[in-house]
């Protein structure tokens, strides 16, 4: 990596291929978390007439791409892929530098949109439809997948590249233009992201990019949905503000697509191998710096391993490197200012009395006087860098249990019976990721059966998800989109069918259909 300090850059929003530089919605600075000296962009903000001219630019592009053959949107998708391959190091770097994610995670979040774009540029080519045969002759039915219209996406800043990539690559293959909205915290990979996807050979307008704040965002939006400019609503984001959207969007009875927020639970059986179960649980509990939708929540350990378990995770956690996430750590800083905040204050004051604390030197935010023994870097105190905690002790009812902490904090709960351990799995009512330790295939199989969770690892972490595989969640987690492999082409497409009729006379479903002459009475000789 280079080690000359890189540049701050100027970046707004891109409507219809302009980028709307007077920042009708203000200025903001994007800082390093990891050094907050270290400016990465002034941001030119757009408010919500910068997101209603997005859509009305989307409306107006959608027809012409939408009429562009499937292979040919696919060709686009191709080149998309192939462009972000040629500049992977480059922006996964960016990655690191503007959200702090250590730089070999950012090179797999990169190589996620390339796996996106290699699964659908071949959808391109089969974005099948169906025909099906006719209950009466001289008749066929067809089906067959309409694209949604002008799509608004908002996500969040923890998978800045990656997540994004879900909703924009299949909406665009789908022939469906894009608003799209990313995290305050992350404009200057928004804008990179979105720069390479025009370069891709997408027609303006086609792809638009709005920086602007929450409830710009929304007011924005609500003027898009009342002036019919908005066809389908992708968000990933907050259980809070998922909510809102789905609020906003069943008004105009639209479904959007919510992706939202985790409190995963990891199971380990008493046949479990610990190594891999403590190994596990300090990738998903602290991995992020626990800043994943996926993150593991609380770890929910049977009696008989339960203190072996702990004293090797916290060993374990212990003796993780944190730091500089541009050196090989675990993790790095909070993605941000306000992550930080909301884990001193939210998080660590769900802590209580009947908890037992452990994991570092200390708790809360890594200073000088409240130093985190082995930190990666030189100096702490310049970026946003916080201890891993572990509590142990944690019960059913406990709001540590039931509460998202999107930090380096994870729970550990005993049981005694599978059944105490599903309650305690699925008591809090998010229902994203979840995963099982066990070398039993009757424990691994009644998990998968009994969990409310949308995905269920056995063997293997809570966090991790691959370009072809459904992901989403349900409960609080979401209202059960999927995206994806091919699951999430319902979302961005619409099942339309046809019936052609070529008997040239007027033949009436259920009513003009031939019967079938059978013996109901005929019965075999004994
Ligand atoms: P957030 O809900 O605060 O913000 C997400 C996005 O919504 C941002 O772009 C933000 O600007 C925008 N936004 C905020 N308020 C809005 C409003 N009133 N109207 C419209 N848009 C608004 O979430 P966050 O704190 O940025 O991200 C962390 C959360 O996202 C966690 O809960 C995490 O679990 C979740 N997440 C979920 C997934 C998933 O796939 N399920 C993936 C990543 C993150």
């Amino acid at each position: 990596m280079s080690t000359t300090a890189p540049a701050t850059r100027t970046v707004a929003s891109i409507v219809n291929g302009k980028a709307v530089t007077d920042g009708p919605g203000g200025t903001a600075t994007s800082r390093n978390p990891a050094n907050t000296e270290d400016v990465v962009a002034d941001v030119r903000l757009g408010d919500a007439s910068t997101l209603v001219a997005a859509c009305e630019a989307a409306r107006e592009a959608q027809r012409e791409w939408a009429a562009v053959p499937a292979p040919i949107r696919g060709r686009a998708i191709q080149q998309i892929g192939r462009l972000v391959e040629e500049n992977k190091e480059s922006l996964a770097r960016l990655v690191t530098r503007e959200i702090g994610k250590p730089y070999p995670e950012s090179l797999g979040e990169v190589q996620e949109i390339v796996d996106t774009c290699d699964f659908f540029l071949g959808e391109g080519r089969r974005l099948y439809g169906q025909t099906v045969p006719s209950e009466m002759p001289d008749k066929q039915l067809f089906t067959f997948r309409v694209p949604v219209g002008v799509a608004t996406i908002i996500t969040a800043g923890n998978f800045p590249v990656a997540v994004p990539s879900w909703y924009l690559v299949p909406a665009l293959l789908c022939g469906n233009a894009v608003v799209w909205k990313p995290a305050e915290y992350a404009p200057a990979i928004g804008q990179a992201m979105a720069d390479l996807f025009l370069h891709g050979g997408l027609p303006d307008g086609v792809l638009n990019l709005v920086l602007a704040d929450g409830p710009q965002t929304f007011a924005g939006l609500e003027e898009a949905l009342d002036r019919k400019l908005v066809d389908k609503v992708g968000f990933t984001g907050s259980s809070a503000v998922g909510t809102r959207i789905g609020e906003l969007c069943g008004r105009h009875l639209q479904s959007p697509c919510l992706e939202l927020g985790g409190k995963n639970p990891l199971v380990v059986m008493d046949d479990a191998d610990l190594d891999l179960a403590v190994e596990g649980a300090l990738f998903s509990g602290f991995g992020t710096a626990g800043q994943r939708c996926t993150s593991l929540g609380t770890a929910i350990v049977h009696d008989a391993v339960h203190d072996e378990f702990l004293a090797r995770l916290t060993r374990a956690v212990e003796q993780a490197p944190v730091g500089d996430p541009t050196r090989e750590v675990l993790y790095g800083p909070m993605i941000h200012q306000r992550f930080l905040d909301r884990f001193e204050s939210d998080a660590l004051g769900l802590i209580r009395d009947h908890h037992t604390v452990g994991g570092s030197t200390g708790t809360g935010r890594i200073t000088a006087q409240n130093p985190r023994e082995g930190f990666v870097g030189d100096d702490p105190e310049r970026g946003l860098f916080c201890h891993p905690t572990i509590v142990s002790n944690v019960k059913i009812d406990d709001e540590i249990a039931n509460t998202e902490t999107f930090g380096p904090i994870v729970g550990v709960a005993r049981f005694a019976d599978f059944d105490e351990a599903i309650a305690l799995a699925n008591a809090h009512g998010y229902g994203l990721s979840s995963a099982i330790y066990t070398t039993s295939p009757k424990h691994a199989f009644r998990f998968r059966e009994r969990i409310s969770a949308g995905m269920v690892s056995v063997n293997n972490s809570t966090s991790g998800a691959e370009a072809h595989l459904p992901f989403g969640g349900n409960g609080r987690s979401g209202n059960g989109s999927r995206q994806s492999g091919i699951w999430v082409l319902d979302q961005f497409t619409r099942w339309q069918s046809m019936n052609w009729d070529y008997a040239g006379k007027l033949q009436k479903a259920q009513m003009d259909v031939a019967d079938v002459d059978a013996d109901l009475s005929f019965r075999l000789p004994d």
